[in-house]
């Protein structure tokens, strides 16, 4: 099988879950975005997959990212990956959203990144559900706070949350509680509406409780090598 042909193959898979677990959720599958992210794969991969009609692709390591951006700058690029603050300016650059946004410093820093590249850039906060600091996000206490600061940045759009289900946890309960939080949120900023939540493993619990972004990687395409990350 060509590498086309695989990726053919896995796309279907994913589109497949995603429509039973709409349907399953009494949901429209236009409500939840396929986000394919392509970290450690070779931008060949990222071409196969816009050709086959994935517009979201996304990346958790700005010196990966700017490269591959650069190759194919039609896409909607994500940036998914915990974020220095000395990188913000050239991820402004390049992505459209950014769904790791976790403390006030690398709010500004985005914020003076996307007015310095002439930018909107979409920003959703990355919610700690288990407090682990390893893994990044804010703490859901200071969720409203950290808000308000993205609200009042010129460049930046609050869009909602994200958050990666806790290790050995059930992803429905985290995914409830990243709900109930999304709510809280969007009741005092209705821009906030998206909810980053999914991966290949628990796709299915993200949109049985409102995920409208899935953030899909070995399952379209394969297993990564172990030390990459
Ligand atoms: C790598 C990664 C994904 C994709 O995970 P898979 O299990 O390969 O689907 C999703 N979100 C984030 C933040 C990631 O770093």
């Amino acid at each position: 099988m060509s590498r086309r042909e695989e990726l053919v193959a896995s796309l279907a898979a994913v589109r497949g879950r995603l429509a039973d677990a709409c349907a399953a959720a009494g949901r429209r599958p236009d409500e939840v975005t396929l986000v394919a992210v392509t970290k450690t794969r070779p931008v060949e991969d990222v071409a196969l997959l816009a050709e086959l009609g994935v517009r979201d692709v996304a990346e958790s390591k700005d010196q990966e990212a700017a490269p591959k951006a650069a190759a194919l700058p039609g896409l909607t690029w994500h940036f998914v990956g915990r974020l220095q603050r000395n990188k913000a300016r050239s991820v402004a650059a390049y992505a459209s959203v950014v769904h790791s946004v976790d403390r006030a410093p690398l709010v500004d820093a985005l914020a003076d990144g996307a007015a310095r590249a002439g930018r909107d850039l979409d920003v959703l906060l990355q919610v700690s559900l288990d407090g682990d600091p390893e893994r990044g996000g804010v703490l859901p206490a200071d969720l409203l706070p950290l808000a308000e600061r993205v609200a009042s940045a010129g460049p930046l759009r609050l869009r909602g949350v994200m958050a990666v289900a806790p290790q050995g946890a059930d992803p429905g309960a985290s995914f409830a509680e990243l709900q109930a939080l999304a709510e809280r949120l969007r009741a005092e900023h209705p821009s906030a509406s998206w909810v980053s939540a999914g991966m290949s493993g628990d796709l299915e619990a993200a949109v049985a409780h409102g995920s409208t972004h899935v953030r899909v990687g070995t399952a379209l395409l394969g297993q990564r090598p172990p030390l990459s990350r």
